[in-house]
């Protein structure tokens, strides 16, 4: 009886070592729990930015047209004031006065702009209607033109990269409706010899939806051949004349971190 009862009490006194064993292996886990602050990071605090309201800027944007004048841009060809015709709140394209570019330059940035392709499309097919284009620093065309019901090469079309990237989806409306672009680049990065070191990327959304997303631009927008880069720093933004009537209207920009 005795070395039973003696049993017994070993058995019980190893079941309550066990079982402190248990609890002091999880005091210890509760203890090495790391806490919900140790990953809360309170520095930088981002600036404050005031939303635009409908279709207006944001706070922190550098307007470049805001419907009444061109004084923030130049003549491409020459460089003196900007020839196109500022209408009422939109400014049109004077075909065969060249391009025209921002004074100031810029690197990485968000930019927002709406556009309209002529409703006459009489005659005018593929590349003919509503040409014009988006030159990010001065060399890599984002393309804008009239693609509602209207076919060209898919390289080529609106929201192309051109002749570099075909959109994910054409999200043109028809000739006379406004449309937005809303895009964001990542300028490239050359190293002191004129090497590219980091390639530069490009999002476009179209009318509120995604046409490019992050694509790794090749080089300087080509017409014939392949594109290629030449290192530059920041340089201005252009819209291009292709000879059509095109109207831009609500262009600013936000320079941004990479
Ligand atoms: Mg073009």
């Amino acid at each position: 009886m005795r070395t039973i009862k003696a049993q017994n009490i070993i058995k019980t006194v190893n079941l309550l070592l066990t079982s402190l064993l248990v609890l002091m292996a999880y005091a210890d886990l509760f203890g090495q729990q790391r806490k919900p602050e140790e990953t809360e990071v309170w520095e930088p605090v981002p600036p404050v930015v005031t939303p635009g309201v409908g279709n207006q800027p944001p706070s922190d944007a550098i307007v470049l047209f805001d419907g009444k004048n061109l004084d923030a841009w130049e003549s491409v060809n020459g460089g003196g004031p900007a020839p196109w015709m500022v209408m009422d709140g939109y400014v049109m394209v004077k075909p065969g006065s060249g391009a025209i570019q921002t004074k100031a330059s810029f690197g990485s940035c968000q930019l927002h702009l709406e556009w309209k392709t002529p409703i006459d499309t009489a005659g005018k097919h593929s590349q003919e209607r509503g040409n014009s284009g988006v030159f990010l620093q001065s060399r890599y065309e984002v393309q804008v033109l009239d693609n509602f019901r209207n076919r060209t090469y898919s390289n080529g079309q609106a929201a192309s990269i051109y002749k570099q990237a075909i959109p994910q989806v054409n999200a043109c409306l028809p000739p006379g409706d406004w449309q937005t672009f809303d895009i964001f680049y990542n300028a490239p990065q050359f190293d002191s010899a004129g090497k590219l070191i980091k390639p530069a990327y490009v999002t476009v959304v179209q009318n509120g939806i995604l046409v490019e997303n992050h694509f790794e631009i090749k080089g300087n927008t080509m017409y014939i051949g392949n594109p290629e880069y030449k290192a530059h720093g920041d340089l201005p933004l252009q819209l291009q004349d292709h000879g059509n009537f095109m109207a831009f209207r609500n262009i600013w920009v936000r320079n941004i971190q990479d």
